[in-house]
């Protein structure tokens, strides 16, 4: 397995693997890897001849608020758990790699895809990902990109500019890994006591309840946000920063669940911040 810190050697990696008619997958990733990651690891290894995965904490999508220095860093682990997957190459630049000096120019998504949902709370964030996301497709040449759908917005932001830009790798989402107790897997779960950690349980809670529920045939969307908002009352230590219910991928207001659906939400637990969501698909 390859360790590539610069982009000149990355883009000369992918080059030859194009030149030999290799069909290349990239997972990016900021590191700290769970089952969650793995699993998209996997779904590349499947798809494709070569998987690169890239581990960058990226500064540009954090607010000068949150926690960029606090965020886990586990490169040595995350080096080890790749091996095992059989990855061919792992891409971790500095950030003045990926941000040399002079740097000046970001991919923005307009509209409502960037401002709802996480983009209320943190204005800057989907800029950020937008422009290392795109650095990390034309820096791999990749064909083919996995997404977990844990952060189903980001999907469908970068479906929107992949397709904007005229983006060549195609984008797959996959479904969100969880603890048995329900939890999806994240990397700020490290952040999380042992107490908080079975109190954040009512968020997946919430969620499967007004699943059960919309499969039972309620499909109105106030409704099936309150049955997640009263799972979350149920826990003194939870703040909720949104709860929403939005057509997917457009991320379009919806009274009702007609089409593919997104019901999403953020909390506050001490002093993380955890999000999860479910997809409704009606007659599924
Ligand atoms: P991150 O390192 O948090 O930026 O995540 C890198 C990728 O892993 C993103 O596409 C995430 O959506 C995905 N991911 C994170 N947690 C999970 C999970 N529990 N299940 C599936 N994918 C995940």
């Amino acid at each position: 397995m390859k360790i590539f810190t610069t982009v000149k050697d990355m883009k000369n990696f992918s080059r030859e693997c194009h030149c030999a008619g290799k069909i290349i997958g990239l997972v990016p990733t900021m590191g700290a890897l769970h089952e969650g990651h793995l699993s998209l690891v996997k779904a590349s290894k499947e798809k494709c001849d070569v998987t690169i995965v890239s581990v960058f904490v990226n500064p540009t999508q954090f607010a000068p608020n949150e926690d960029f220095d606090a965020y886990p860093r586990t490169f040595e682990k995350d080096v080890a758990k790749l091996k095992l997957l059989g990855v061919d190459a792992i891409f971790h630049p500095s950030p003045e790699e990926m941000y040399p000096a002079g740097f000046s120019t970001y991919v923005n998504v307009e509209g409502g895809l960037t401002k709802k949902l996480c983009g209320a709370s943190r204005p800057t964030h989907f800029r950020g990902v937008a422009t290392v996301v795109t650095k990390l497709m034309n820096i791999t040449q990749a064909d083919e990109s996995f997404f977990g759908q844990k952060d189903a917005q980001q999907v469908a932001v970068v479906k929107r500019f992949v397709t904007d830009l005229n983006l060549s790798p195609k984008v797959n989402m996959l479904p969100i890994v969880r603890e048995e107790s329900g939890l999806a897997l994240s990397s700020r779960n490290a952040y999380l006591t042992s107490e908080e950690k079975i109190s954040a349980l009512a968020l997946s809670r919430g969620l499967k309840k007004a699943e059960a529920t919309f499969f039972a045939g309620e499909k109105n969307s106030a409704a099936l946000k309150k049955i997640v908002a009263d799972e979350l009352a149920t826990e003194p230590s939870i703040s909720a920063d949104y709860i929403e219910l939005l057509k997917y991928p457009s991320l379009e207001e919806t009274e009702f669940v007609e089409g593919e659906s997104l019901l999403a939400a953020a909390i506050f637990i001490g002093k993380t911040r955890l999000i999860d969501n479910i997809i409704l698909t009606p007659n599924s």
